[in-house]
Formats: C-alpha cells, structure tokens, sequence
C-alpha cells in the first residue's frame, strides 16, 4: 500500500464504495474525482477524461452547468429546507411537480417526490399495495420483475431488481417479487428462433406466470424500457406491445422504471414513447437533475389518487413520506433542469448526434473481442465474448470487462463494465459528434490494447 497517496489511504479506512470488491479494493485504492467540465472530469493528479457513463447514467447537462449552479445557490439563500409534510408546502414542489406532469408519458394527477431511483420503486410497491387495498383487491401483492432488471437497492426495490449480487446473502427477493424472462435476444433467443418468435414466447411465458401464480394475486408489472445495469439490453421490436397485451387482458397495472431512460436519453422525452409502451405510473430519477442533487419521483394516474383520498379519509392521513420528500434545494435545481432540457430542445439535440453514436458503436461489433454492439439514442454497450460464432463468454475470473475499462482509462475515457463482460456507454446528452468520436476512438485503443493481452 506505500505506492496509495495519502488521500487514497484516508478512503480506504474509511468509506464503503458500493459495487466494488471490497477486499481488492484494499490493495488498490480509489480513483478519487476533483472536478468538472462540460463532459470531462479530472482525476486528483490532474488526468482529464471523458465521462462516458455520464457519472452513473445521470449527468445529462454535464459538470458545469451554470444555470443549475445558480438556481441551488439561489434557493440554498433563499431556504435550504422546509418539509411538505402535514400540508406545510413551498413553491418549488408544485413548479416541479407541474412541469412534470406536463412531459410524462401518461395522464398524471400528481407527483410523490423522494430522493433516489431506489425511493422512487419502494415507493411504487408501497402504492400498488395501498392503492389494491383501497379499492378491496387484497390480494394483488405480487409484482412482476424481469431477470437482469435493476430497479435499486432497497429491501422492496432490491427485491425487484433480478441480479445476483443483489440479493445473494442479504435474503433476497422477498416473497412478493417475480422475474419473468429478459428480453436479451443475442443471450436468450432460441436457435433459429426470429425475434418475433422469441418475443411471443416471452410474452407467453409472462402470461403462464400470471396464471400460474393467480391472475387476482398479480398486482403490477415492473419494466425498465431498456434495462440499464443489466447489460444495456435493447428489447426487440414488439415485445412491449405483446407484453402489454398480456397485462391489460388481466388488469395488472404497468410501472415503467423511467430512472435511466427519461428526459431524452433514448432520443424521446422519455423511453416509454421510444418502446411504445403505456404505462400506469413511471419512476425517475438521475436526469431529472442533471443528478447535481438527488431527488426523484413517482407519477400518479387519477384512479390512484382517487383511493389514496378514500384511505387517507378512513386512517386520518397518508402515512409516508420521507424528510426530504420535494426538498426545496433539490426541486430548484429539477425544475432548472427541466427548463433547460425545454429551452434547448434536448429531444432534438439527442435525435441529431444519435446517428453517430449509434453507428460508432455498431462499428465496435467489427472488432475481435465484440460478439454485439447495440445502442438507442445515447445509450449502449458492446458484449464481449471469446468467440464470436458460439457467443462463448469469457471466463469471469479473467475480468475481460474490468480489463477494458482499465484500458479506456488509460485513454482518458471513463466507461462501466457490468455482469456478463459487457461495457456501457451513456455520455452527457450534451456531447457533440466530435466529442462522440473522440468517445469511440479511445474506446477502439482500448479494446485494441486489451485484445493484444487476450490469447
Ligand atoms: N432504476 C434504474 C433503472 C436504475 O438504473 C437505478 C440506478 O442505477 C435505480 C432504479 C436506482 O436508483 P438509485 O441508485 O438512485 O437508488
């Protein structure tokens, strides 16, 4: 540990780092992050890269956006806190809350603020469930989930999202989640099976788990348009509009997990419209506020809150709700950031730069370690395999993945490696087509470099 600078050894003693192998990250330390700029970042010797996850998907303005700055400098004079409980209110809350409710993908009546994707999920279980028992159907407690989602971390979201690290030994899903099949037509397609095909028996499934568990026990049905963490996986054409089919015919309420895909990433407002999926309520978080501050957010439909005034009527309140649900500081900075995704169009601006971000990342299919490259507006990933005919995945322990993203570092490039040996690419939504260039290349040097290691 000599060669660690002294900062490095502070965090080491000090700070859990979650998704990080917590025994080697004794021997290697952090790479500890010192400033901001438009898409850069600089790390503590002063290395410049480009942030090509965008942080954890979330910093869509990038790191120096004057306008958010002011607007939390603002009200952090003006008043750094009041709550919303107990009809106490401010007027930030309801500028959010209306500029929501004018962009989201379905007729919403209201906004439960929260803090984190995570709240945001718990707090959808919370309201299918308080919602059912409202209006006497007691017995929707189940929650439909999908293999490789990530929905966040909480006991109740944790349960939804269907990864491995995230339930093993902390005596996860609770009993009430389900995960039906992820809709990974390169991993999961039969041989020889059509993407139509496989998007029928997907749906098919869906509707034999809803029969088998008892239609009248299936509350709702959780989907991220395009599942983030689980691999950037990109749903065939159709499979929304097949599983929809099945939930609409037994009346089992749609949540779309919005906390990766709203506010333009997939070239709309939000990934519902790109998928053509219609969701009941939706969940976001991260863009919402370029993630200068966390805040988060949950839509309710009408009939939702209709039940919401029964049970508030029969128990005296609503009884939820966290310190700092709508913080004022945190709606300034949303608002400002909504404002700004409106005044400078960023639909249209995603929509012109994604051509090329989509072409450079299936141009990374060309190269001998990728088996898939896929990408939607300004997200996507390449797959990496050991042999590109069978598909045939590396073995784990070599940490391939982790490998190339050391490499792309080295480039001066910060991208993520998630399970399976896939990277992910999510750039600020404000990245130009030279800076997507400049993304790609270095990511290219990085494969080039780690494929010369791979015998
Ligand atoms: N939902 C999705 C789709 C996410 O990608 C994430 C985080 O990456 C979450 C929920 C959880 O959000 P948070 O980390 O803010 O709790």
């Amino acid at each position: 540990m000599t060669s660690l600078s002294n900062a490095a050894v502070r965090d080491i003693e000090t700070v859990i780092h979650p998704y990080t192998n917590l025994d080697a990250f004794r021997g290697t330390g952090p790479m500890i992050i010192e400033r901001g700029e438009g898409i850069h970042v600089w790390d503590a010797d002063g290395r410049k890269y480009i942030e090509g996850l965008a942080g954890l998907w979330c910093t869509s303005l990038g790191y120096n956006e004057p306008e958010l700055i002011e607007a939390a400098t603002e009200q952090l004079r003006q008043l750094p806190f009041t709550h919303v409980f107990g009809g106490k209110s401010h007027e930030r809350a309801a500028e959010l809350a209306e500029k929501l409710k004018a962009i989201v993908p379905h007729k919403a009546s209201k906004i439960l603020f929260c803090g984190s994707g995570s709240e945001a999920n718990d707090q959808q279980v919370k309201l299918v469930w308080y919602y059912n028992n409202a209006r006497g159907q007691t017995k929707r407690k189940k929650i439909i989930s999908r293999q490789r989602a990530y929905h966040g971390v909480t006991v109740a979201s944790a349960s939804l999202t269907g990864l491995l690290p995230n339930h093993r030994d902390f005596d996860l899903p609770l009993s009430f989640a389900r995960h039906t099949d992820c809709p990974h037509y390169y991993r999961y397609a039969e041989p020889g099976e059509t993407e139509d095909e496989f998007t029928t028996r997907l749906a098919q499934n869906l509707e034999k788990m809803i029969i088998e568990e008892d239609p009248e026990t299936v509350a709702a049905f959780i989907a991220e348009p395009i599942m983030g963490a689980g691999g950037v996986i990109i749903p065939p054409e159709g499979y929304f509009q097949k599983i929809q089919a099945v939930l609409d015919k037994y009346g089992i309420y749609f949540i779309a997990d919005e906390v990766i895909c709203g506010f333009a990433r997939t070239g709309n407002m939000f990934g519902s419209q790109t998928f053509g999926i219609k969701p009941d309520s939706i969940s976001v978080a991260k863009a919402l506020s370029s993630a200068y501050v966390p805040i988060a957010a949950v839509t309710i439909g009408e009939d939702m809150y209709q039940a919401m005034l029964d049970e508030s009527k029969k128990i005296g309140t609503f009884g939820h709700g966290f310190t700092y649900t709508a913080h004022p500081v945190a709606a300034a900075v949303a608002a400002k950031t909504l404002e700004i995704y409106d005044k400078r169009n960023i639909v249209g601006h995603v929509r012109s730069v994604a051509p090329k971000f989509e072409a450079r990342v299936a141009r990374l299919a060309e190269h001998p370690l990728v088996g898939h490259a896929r990408a939607k507006g300004l997200i996507g990933a390449i797959e990496l395999v050991a042999e590109k005919t069978s598909k045939r995945s590396f073995d784990p322990a070599a940490g391939i993945g982790a490998a190339v993203v050391k490499a792309a570092e080295k480039h001066g490039l910060i991208v993520r490696a998630l399970g399976g040996d896939i990277v992910a690419f999510c750039p600020p939504l404000i990245v130009k087509d030279a800076d997507i260039d400049d993304i790609f290349d270095r990511a290219e040097h990085a494969l080039d470099d780690v494929e010369a290691t791979v015998t």
